[in-house]
């Protein structure tokens, strides 16, 4: 059940709660017992089916903070992409070959895994004016 199933069945819910109070006066007792038993029913059946939306939500809440961390770790680049443990530090820097990268300020870094079990090494480009992405 969802979210919508449980508004239904609580808008079911109140439309018996009106039914009643007219029948409340004209009908007699059986008939009254008879629809005190379905808004029962309906009233669990719309808690359960908001609990169960409830618990769907929560863990979509936790599924989009781990998707979050994850998009933040990759945007940061400092997340070793080997062992996706442990950070990336700069052990190097040097000027780039080309000569117009070199003027924009550009290096050419070393990173290493901080990772005692990963040896992964690689190199970037550290680009501090973001000449790159123009
Ligand atoms: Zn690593």
């Amino acid at each position: 059940m969802d979210l919508m199933t449980g508004l239904t069945a609580a808008n079911q819910a109140l439309g018996l709660v009106k039914q009643l109070r007219d029948l409340e006066r004209a009908a007699g007792d059986a008939v009254f017992r008879d629809q005190i038993v379905k808004l029962q029913e309906a009233l669990f059946d719309a808690r359960s089916s908001l609990l169960d939306a409830k618990e769907a939500l929560q863990e979509k809440d936790a599924q989009i903070a781990e998707l979050g961390k994850a998009i933040d770790e990759l945007n940061s680049g400092e997340l070793c992409p080997a062992c996706r443990n442990g950070k990336l530090k700069k052990i190097a820097g040097k000027k780039p070959r080309s000569q117009g990268m070199a003027r924009a300020g550009i290096q050419e870094w070393t990173m290493r895994c901080d990772n005692d079990g990963c040896a992964h090494e690689e190199t970037k480009l550290h680009d501090p004016n973001r000449f790159l992405e123009k």
